[in-house]
């Protein structure tokens, strides 16, 4: 395309010119932040413009959560074929063919795909164009070759994996969340930076899958920001599963070893050092502001270079809103979509939405799972006023049945009993949270939930165990005491009857 040309942008009726166009939302990356605001927009009426550089869908469906998920539902397949025998079922020959799992992989993407395709965001109304956006004023923006006028903007351009500046590790050619999916065959050693949820779970599902794996963890301990028991329980079942696990631990260098068995070694602080064939990198990640033109358009980021917003998520430019992983919100596609529906409703409508951070829910989809929501236990100290009720998974009869007894329920309460956080960890953990996430999110407390009749076996029963508990404990305190002596006496007349 020459300087003269304006980009095409496609609709479902028309193809109309960029050049000199002011739409009424423009939206930068078609990730899940960019859809959600853009399909929302353009449902209330408003022209929307939305640019994305490479493929609608972003981390989500290409590189993130769905590749992910399908991965480790092969590597727990693997797993639990290889431990049926312990319920009596004996499966012989359990043999993993990597290409088929990255068939099975790329099938789950291709399934979803057309929800995020850029024919869906056509029929919903949206104008969408291929390319890379860059603010060029306040309310202007370049779209390849084309200037365009907007009334509002959104900008998700999301965040991209971290490379650490460890000498030597880029001559490795590791492999980040973008690239790993694009592995050959599946490595024989893999060294995993990163003890967090990403490294969890691609550390277990190789190691499921039969890779050597090692994860070398910075912080004390694996997922750093969850409650400890969770992290120690992912610890001893990762070793289970013949994962080293190297926490307190720092790579300082990496070197080729070259002669009859090649290979890499990583250099540890501690003088140690681990011999891989693959690494992958999973430290962080930063967010995609390079080339956005922040500065031009009156965009502030923080410190750590997310983009600034404030509660109803407009940025420094009061036209300019921002959704997702670019603004260092909790990075998952619940957030991103969640902020971006209401980013967008402020943005078109004036509405003065407040997003709500404190009830977020997040789960690692390692097997066990970790799900969790709002206060850890950690945050809960004696000083806190706060209340820890724990029921062990080994009191649920659902996991006793499935023999997946390690695992618990905690909830964390405020003074008055609400629930202000909550942990799982459990077989599909993640589905038994929603619950407690409402509880959080209204303000409902522990009887609340121990007044709701959950059915019988499931892993649910452990956050109701877990209400009981705490409405038990209640009756035992003394300013209930005469409630429950008055109660005693009430009982005691009706059986005397
Ligand atoms: C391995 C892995 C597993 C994950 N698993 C989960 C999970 O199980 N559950 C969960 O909730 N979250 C998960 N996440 C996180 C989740 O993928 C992200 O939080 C989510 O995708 C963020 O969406 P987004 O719209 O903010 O950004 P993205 O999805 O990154 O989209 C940003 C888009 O903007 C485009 N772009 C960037 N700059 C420009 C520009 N200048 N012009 C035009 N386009 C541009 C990019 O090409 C990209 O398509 C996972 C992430 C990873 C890496």
């Amino acid at each position: 395309m020459t300087a003269t040309q304006s980009l095409p942008v496609e609709t479902a009726h028309s193809v109309a010119p960029l050049e000199g166009a002011r739409w009424d939302l423009l939206v930068v990356g078609g990730g899940t932040a960019g859809i959600v605001a853009a399909k929302t927009a353009a449902g209330f009426g408003a022209s929307v413009l939305l640019v994305e550089r490479d493929r609608t869908g972003g981390d989500c469906l290409w590189t993130g959560c769905v590749p992910s998920k399908a991965l480790l539902t092969a590597a727990h397949a693997a797993a639990d074929a290889r431990s049926a025998s312990r319920y009596g079922v004996n499966v012989s020959g359990v043999a993993v063919d990597f290409a088929e799992v990255m068939v099975h992989v790329r099938r789950a993407i291709t399934t979803i795909e057309p929800t995020d395709s850029p024919a869906a965001l056509r029929a919903a109304g949206v104008h969408v164009a291929h390319g890379t956006a860059h603010l060029t004023g306040p309310q202007t923006a370049r779209v390849g070759d084309s200037i365009v006028g907007f009334a509002q903007a959104l900008l998700a351009s999301g965040a991209a994996p971290t490379i650490p500046p460890i000498p030597g590790l880029t001559d490795a050619s590791p492999w980040t969340s973008e690239t790993i999916w694009s592995l050959p065959a599946l490595p024989t050693r893999l060294l995993v930076l990163g003890g967090g949820s990403i490294g969890c779970e691609l550390g277990q599902a190789f190691a499921r899958l039969g890779t050597a794996v090692t994860v070398v963890e910075a912080a004390p301990r694996l997922l750093p920001r969850e409650d400890p028991d969770a992290a120690a329980l992912i610890t001893q079942t990762l070793a289970a599963d013949g994962v080293t696990v190297r926490t307190g631990a720092t790579v300082t260098a990496v070197t080729a070893i070259s002669g009859r068995a090649p290979g890499w070694r990583a250099e540890l602080a501690d003088g140690t050092e681990v011999v891989f064939d693959e690494v992958l990198v999973a430290v962080g990640r930063r967010p995609r502001t390079t080339g956005l033109g922040l500065d031009r358009a009156g965009v502030a980021v923080d410190g750590r270079g997310f983009v600034q917003v404030n509660a109803r998520l407009q940025t420094a430019n009061p036209r300019i809103w921002a959704a997702g992983d670019l603004t260092g919100h909790p990075p998952f596609t619940h957030t991103a979509g969640v902020h971006a529906s209401l980013a967008a409703g402020n943005a078109v409508l004036g509405l003065r939405r407040t997003v709500d951070v404190a009830t977020i829910p997040r789960v690692t989809f390692t097997q066990p799972e970790v799900a969790a929501v709002g206060v850890s236990a950690e945050q809960a100290g004696p000083q806190s006023g706060l209340m820890v009720r724990t029921i062990q998974h080994a009191e649920v009869d659902r996991a006793i049945t499935e023999g997946h007894v390690a695992g618990f329920s905690r909830l964390i309460l405020d003074r008055k009993g609400r629930v202000v956080g909550a942990t799982i960890v459990g077989p599909r953990a993640g589905e038994s949270l929603p619950e407690v996430v409402l509880a959080a999110r209204h303000g409902l407390r522990a009887r609340d939930l121990a007044a709701a009749t959950h059915a019988y076996p499931t892993y649910s029963d452990g956050v109701w165990k877990a209400g009981i508990d705490h409405v038990q404990h209640q009756l035992h305190e003394p300013g209930m005491r005469r409630v429950t002596s008055a109660l005693r006496t009430v009982r005691r007349a009706w059986l005397a009857r």
